[in-house]
């Protein structure tokens, strides 16, 4: 149980939270021309080596701090209203504080993405006092196997700790797919998850494209009945992902690379994780031009695609902004290289 005075800031940095995103709300109604969230990569070194991973290596070194404010000040420039934290393992930065506290003083929310095995009790508190707005950790199983080891089991202790001592918001995604053993795993994460006052969501696992995996029976199963928990606010579950789920493609307007930016490690922009090298432009010269020419681009690989952030972003647009362009990822050079078409 957490003491009285992490409460009271849990309440109070709740309401500064809700006023910073009801303004970002209203930026990004209001104007097209700049980027509601960005993921940034400090470090792609993980301390784990899921199976189904494609966005890790066990060699790199840290981005250094000066280069990663240099770029979060950028992403502030272009007016972006969230920067998320990702990785590899983010934990593994010395100098996460700092980059959390650069994106504070940017005017944008923050947010990490973690595998939560480096938290601790002091930990936790270094990242309230950073300013912290959202943390996940995505819980792939309940005993750790040969595919993940983000298990309930080993992380059980971790969501303990965050549930203690967090003052900022903390979301538990548990995941299908992917060769995930027990789709009926992510019932019981989304349980524990809303037991310690999280909140929970579901993720689809993507192939190497970003793309979907036809889901087998039994994860239909457990996908529908989370959408169930959905109406008691046990999980928010995209709309998107109800079509997919089901083999369909969804029809919508991917906004990557315009209202969604990836830095890679290297500081070039991509569309998204799964589609690095277009445009893969340094985002020392991404402009307003790039933002508004990916604004209207088609990508190829939108209707089966999984990646609920972008989806979610592209909610603000959705009945405006008519893709007149058109690009075509090459699934060969998957990674390096995006076919251009129609330009
Ligand atoms: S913990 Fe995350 S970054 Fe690391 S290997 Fe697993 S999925 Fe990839
Ligand atoms: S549709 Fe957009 S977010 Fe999805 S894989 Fe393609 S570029 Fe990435």
């Amino acid at each position: 149980m957490p003491d009285q005075s992490i409460i009271q800031e849990r309440r109070r940095r709740l309401l500064d939270r809700r006023r910073r995103e009801a303004l970002l709300l209203l930026r990004g109604a209001f104007s097209t021309d700049h980027p509601i969230m960005a993921h940034i990569v400090p470090i792609r070194r993980c301390n784990l080596s899921c199976a189904y991973c494609n966005e890790y290596d066990d060699f790199s070194k840290p981005v250094p701090l000066a280069t990663m404010l240099h770029r979060i000040e950028l992403l502030g420039k272009l007016k972006t209203g969230v920067i998320t934290i990702s990785g590899g393992e983010p934990l593994l930065h010395p100098d996460l504080d700092e980059i959390i506290r650069g994106i504070r003083r940017t005017g944008a929310l923050a947010g990490l993405i973690t595998n939560g095995y480096l938290l601790t009790p002091d930990r936790v508190r270094r990242l309230n006092a950073a300013g912290l707005d959202y943390l996940q950790i995505s819980i792939d199983n309940v005993q750790p196997d040969d595919v993940s080891k983000k298990s309930l089991k080993v992380l059980d202790k971790k969501l303990q700790i965050l549930a203690e001592y967090a003052t900022f918001h903390v979301n538990i995604n548990s995941v299908l797919g992917g060769g995930i053993r027990n789709p009926e795993d992510a019932l019981v994460v989304g349980r524990r998850a809303m037991e310690l006052g999280f909140t929970s969501t579901v993720g689809i696992i993507h192939d190497g494209d970003g793309q979907l995996r036809p889901l087998a029976e039994r994860e239909r199963r457990v996908f529908l009945e989370m959408k169930k928990f959905e109406k008691r606010h046990f999980s928010r579950i995209n709309y998107f992902q109800r079509k997919i789920a089901n083999g369909k493609p969804s029809n919508w307007r991917c906004r990557a690379g315009s209202r969604y930016l990836y830095v890679c490690e290297d500081g070039l922009v991509h569309y998204c994780s799964q589609q690095r090298g277009y445009p893969a432009k340094p985002l020392e010269q991404y402009t307003i031009e790039d933002i508004r020419r990916e604004y209207i681009t088609q990508k190829s690989c939108a209707p089966f695609c999984t990646i609920s952030c972008v989806h979610q972003i592209s909610y603000f647009d959705f009945f405006r902004g008519k893709q007149t362009r058109f690009v075509e990822p090459t699934p060969q050079e998957r990674l390096i290289s995006i076919k251009v078409a129609g330009a």
